[in-house]
């Protein structure tokens, strides 16, 4: 079988234009889920396509996403899905409305993947794997004309042209409309190390700075949480910045991570304090009438499990984090149903999930375009928005990387990429 790039160059996708330049219709840089999808929508609507990446291989983070299962979506109303993505909404609405969960749903079918709804509403591959997706996709991206080139790193434009490092030297690739999808700022070793971000600022485009998102906070424990790392504090009610989330967390040596956290990173990387609700649906008064029975000879660590039915490692963070709370039954009760957890900052930004910050939505057109830079488009997570984890991550990966690859399409055919319309 002939490379998807022979096939591209066969199909009159991609013509040479001397030994270092080459010429295409359309140019998708990064091999991510935002940029794939913007390549199938380009290849969709007859135009020549070629995805340059310049890891190894393509889609790095997207087959790590996997190792967790792969949560694609999330059966929700579009209303409540866009909520999820906080001051962002408003601006993806509208692209959420054109593939949404139920269009990620039977685009994954339309691969031949089974997918479910979990607990929680979240929608995942039966298999729970990113590979055979993967494989499945790019194998018709292939089909369908798209070449493919990898090791291929995007240095910045030279004119018309966009420059690349690749294992055979420097080159030049000229393109009637560019899709640029490379990701945000963590997991660097996958490919996103947001150092496209000083390429844009120099071409004039508004660069919000980025931010960890989903990402653990730490917590300077004492030694006796040791032997609870690992555990999940569950089901925990998380308080900060007036919002409440029903969820768990984990206590790991670092601090503490999990859904939980992540639904709330957005407020705590600003500075709100957090309180664990570590007795959910359970009466303050009723807890301090517990805790107030005749303890007789019990310990104290006795005494607290008996009256609250509370796991250990619910009562080893009472203890680690408010002993002084342990002097009396109301104020025991009290420190379970609002225990302050002292944050020292996130983690470090390369072990986030996703990150916040990126192409401000005032440097973009509706269609997704550049306006310092017409022609080009930008998709995926190198956006400035954020979403908790929950599915809402790649869905608007996926959908931002269609609407930017028909803009482009658009584009290319003299037509307005949809981006008449002021949005900012
Ligand atoms: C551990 C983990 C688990 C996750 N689990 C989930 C989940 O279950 N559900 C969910 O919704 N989301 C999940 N995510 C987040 C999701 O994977 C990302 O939001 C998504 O992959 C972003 O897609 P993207 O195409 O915008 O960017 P990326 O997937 O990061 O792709 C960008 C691509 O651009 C390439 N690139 C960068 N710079 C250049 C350059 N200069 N030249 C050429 N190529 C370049 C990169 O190598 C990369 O391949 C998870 C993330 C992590 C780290």
């Amino acid at each position: 079988m002939r490379s998807a790039l022979a096939q591209a160059e066969a199909a009159g996708c991609l013509a040479r234009q001397g030994p270092l330049t080459r010429l295409v219709d359309a140019l998708v840089i990064g091999g991510g889920p935002a940029g794939l999808m913007a390549a199938e929508a380009l290849a969709g609507a007859g135009c020549g396509v070629l995805v340059a990446e310049a890891r190894p291989t393509l889609g790095r983070k997207l087959l790590m996403a996997g190792k967790s299962g792969l949560n694609l979506t999330r059966s929700e109303p579009g209303p409540a899905f866009a909520a999820a993505y906080t001051e962002g909404g408003a601006w993806l609405a509208p692209i959420l409305a054109g593939f949404g969960p139920g269009e990620v749903r039977a685009w994954a079918e339309g691969l031949g993947i089974e997918v479910f709804t979990g607990s929680s509403l979240r929608v995942f591959p039966r298999g729970m794997k990113a590979s055979p997706l993967l494989r499945a996709w790019t194998r018709r991206l292939a089909a369908a004309g798209v070449g493919f080139r990898t090791r291929w790193r995007w240095t910045g434009w030279k004119g018309e042209e966009a420059r690349f490092e690749t294992p055979e030297g420097a080159c030049g690739v000229r393109a009637g409309a560019t899709v640029l999808a490379l990701g945000g700022a963590s997991w660097a070793r996958l490919g996103s190390d947001g150092a496209w971000a000083g390429i844009l600022a120099g071409a004039g485009v508004p660069i919000a700075p980025f931010r960890p998102s989903n990402v653990g906070f730490r917590v300077a424990w004492p030694a006796t949480m040791a032997r609870h790392f690992g555990a999940p504090v569950k089901p925990v009610r998380l308080l900060a910045g007036g919002r409440a989330v029903l969820g768990e967390l984990v206590v790991s040596a670092r601090g503490i991570e999990g859904g939980g956290v992540y639904a709330l990173a957005h407020l705590l990387r600003e500075g709100a304090p957090l309180a664990l609700d570590l007795a959910p649906g359970r009466e303050e008064a009723d807890l301090a009438r517990r805790l107030a029975r005749p303890r007789g000879k019990a310990s104290l660590s006795n005494h607290l499990r008996k009256a609250t039915g509370l796991a250990p490692v619910k009562l080893a963070l009472l203890r680690a984090l408010d002993p002084g709370a342990l002097a009396d039954p109301a104020s025991t009760a009290r420190a379970l149903k609002a225990l302050a957890v002292p944050l020292a900052g996130p983690r470090p930004i390369d072990e986030a999930i996703s990150t916040a910050g990126g192409v401000m939505r005032a440097g973009l057109d509706a269609g997704l375009m550049l306006r310092a830079r017409p022609g080009v488009f930008c998709a995926g997570e190198m956006l400035d928005w954020d979403a908790p984890t929950g599915g809402y991550l790649l869905t608007a990966c996926l959908a931002t990387g269609r609407h930017a690859g028909q803009g482009a399409a658009r584009w290319l055919e003299g037509l307005p990429n949809g981006g008449g319309r002021d949005t900012s």
